[in-house]
């Protein structure tokens, strides 16, 4: 017997609508690629957005189309999302942080049918349009006055676009299964591959990630998502916001410390959400001026492990509750969130502390377990770490165009490609991504845990660990580090803070300092191009 409820299909343009309706006039404020501050509302991005939708419709673009957009996070990328919804296209975010080679494969495997762009990427664009045939339509966001001169086929302002078209303009009809957005993961190895989500999995996610001991988000919060949009669905929060009707404070292209401690102030802003070397540049920006955070109260941190100093400083320095996060592209991202659940409230700072070090729990509708090399599931005991898989109504099935079917098995898990623990009460903790274990004498190290700890050393700016050949013991490891601006240590400074924090036999062999680390176009260090330079580095010991 099938229930008597209606059939509401979950679209994702209606929850712009709803904005709309019921929190019209609570704004969205931009920094604008242009430049100034530019403030509107929900009730005029959801007008804006049908515009999209109806300029879009009339230029010929339909079910199905992927859209692109290269963009800031701005109100003119959250109308363009919207209005693409509305048709059924299919919003694409490129990373304007990837090289040109990799945006030109991407843009070609998706066959992108028009580009939306700041005028930020005007150059980079006019790079690789002649690259990219399937491209009939390029929409700088922007009005007439700032189109940039490029020599792109069919380029339009988007104001000149949307200016005469209609903001009661009808959503079309389709199934909530409809694919929405397009994300391509960086591909580590081999080629990117396209994450395809879908209406349904969007406005899942976005519930699921909304709820107060996930992101927790509420009509009187005002959150800046330094997160970009076209990093892994801007973790959610382009969705959950409007949802719940959340003031918006978009970043846009300025996302360094100084700049965002000034939309934190002037916007009075109470929850944030970013990787941990914004976090990094934030903190070391109010050292220097001596700014507090009076008005910020949750900071969400993810994208790669957060280190305990970056947790510590923000909660008792400034009284901003961190809540350290886990997902990836595939998982829409989120996958973990570590609120402290009830057990844990009556313990000393310190044990808390180590719990939020961790990378959380699984909130309802993601679907967690740790496996041996022959799938074989392992304890939850906080102890034995295997590859973790995961399963949910947010999470891929497979990749766009059937790449990479190797990551999903027969039962629907996905195969995440991290190693993990997870303890009885259910919280997670990357040991490392496969690729960048360290294995040593038949164990293996978490380079993760050793950068972390690293990091909480006063001299230190960022840390990376990489495993590198040794006769003896395969591999061992190594730490890269680059100091703060002024500040010095040596080898024996940076080991002796180590020494009683970690096994003896995790002990790096050597300390290399650099200038700058590399990271990737997500902003997480790049272990692959770390390995190349010095994956041949001599260790003292390797001689023995
Ligand atoms: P990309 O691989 O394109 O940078 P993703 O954001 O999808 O994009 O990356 C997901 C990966 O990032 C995860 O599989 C995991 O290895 C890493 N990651 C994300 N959050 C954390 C975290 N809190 N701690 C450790 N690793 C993390």
């Amino acid at each position: 017997m099938l229930g008597l409820m209606q059939d509401w299909p979950l679209l994702v343009h209606k929850i712009i609508d709803h904005a709309a309706l019921y929190h019209g006039d609570r704004e969205i404020v931009s920094r604008s690629a242009e430049g100034p501050i530019v403030r509107t509302n929900y009730r005029e991005t959801g007008r804006r957005a049908r515009r999209v939708a109806h300029a879009l419709d009339r230029a010929g673009f339909a079910l199905g189309d992927r859209i692109a957009t290269m963009a800031w996070n701005t109100a003119r990328h959250i109308e363009t999302w919207y209005g693409i919804a509305g048709i059924g296209g299919i919003y694409h975010t490129l990373n304007p942080r990837l090289f040109l080679d990799q945006l030109v494969y991407i843009a070609n495997h998706a066959e992108d049918k028009a580009l939306f762009f700041d005028t930020t990427f005007a150059k980079l664009v006019e790079q690789i349009a002649p690259k990219i045939p399937s491209i009939r339509l390029y929409v700088a966001l922007t009005n007439r006055g700032h189109l940039p001169d490029i020599d792109v086929p069919n380029l339009v302002a988007y104001e000149d676009f949307i200016a005469d078209a209609r903001d009661d303009f009808a959503w079309k009809e389709f199934d909530e299964h409809t694919a929405c957005g397009l994300c391509y993961t960086s591909g580590t190895t081999g080629n990117p591959k396209g994450v395809l989500y879908s209406h349904r999995s969007n406005v899942l996610h976005a519930l699921i990630a909304g709820h107060a001991d996930a992101q927790g988000v509420r009509n009187i919060d005002t959150i800046l998502p330094v997160v970009p949009m076209f990093h892994a669905n801007a973790w959610a929060l382009a969705f959950a916001a409007p949802m719940a009707g959340a003031k918006l404070v978009m970043p846009g292209p300025k996302l360094d410390g100084a700049s965002i401690y000034e939309l934190l102030d002037t916007e009075q802003v109470t929850m944030t959400a970013a990787v941990p070397t914004v976090w990094l540049s934030l903190l070391q920006d109010l050292e220097k001026t001596g700014h507090t955070l009076p008005h910020l109260k949750r900071v969400l941190i993810g994208g790669s492990a957060c280190p305990r100093s970056i947790i510590e400083t923000f909660e008792k320095k400034y009284d901003v509750e961190v809540t350290h996060a886990w997902g990836m592209t595939e998982m829409s991202p989120l996958g973990t969130l570590g609120s402290l659940k009830a057990k844990l409230a009556g313990l000393p700072y310190e044990q808390q502390l180590d719990y939020k070090c961790k990378q959380g729990h699984p909130p309802f509708g993601v679907e967690m377990k740790i496996v041996d090399d022959d799938n074989r599931e392992l304890p939850r005991d906080g102890k034995a770490f295997g590859r973790l898989k995961v399963r949910g109504p947010s999470i891929a099935k497979a990749y766009f165009r059937g790449e990479g079917v190797d990551a999903f098995d027969d039962e629907g898990w996905f195969d995440t490609g991290d190693v993990a623990t997870v303890d009885p009460d259910g919280y997670m903790t990357i040991t490392d991504r496969a690729k960048d274990v360290i294995k040593s004498g038949g164990e293996w190290i978490s380079s993760i845990e050793i950068e972390n700890i690293a990091v909480g050393h006063p001299a230190v700016a960022e840390a990376a660990v990489i495993g590198v050949p040794h006769p003896k013991w395969d591999e061992r490891p190594l730490l890269i580090v680059v100091l703060k601006p002024g500040a010095s240590a040596g080898k024996e400074d940076i080991l002796g803070y180590l020494n009683g924090k970690i096994a003896k036999w995790w002990m790096p062999e050597e300390v290399v300092f650099v200038d700058e680390i590399p990271h990737t176009a997500t902003g997480k260090i790049q272990k692959t191009a770390l390995r190349e330079r010095f994956g041949k580095h001599r260790l003292p010991t390797a001689a023995e």
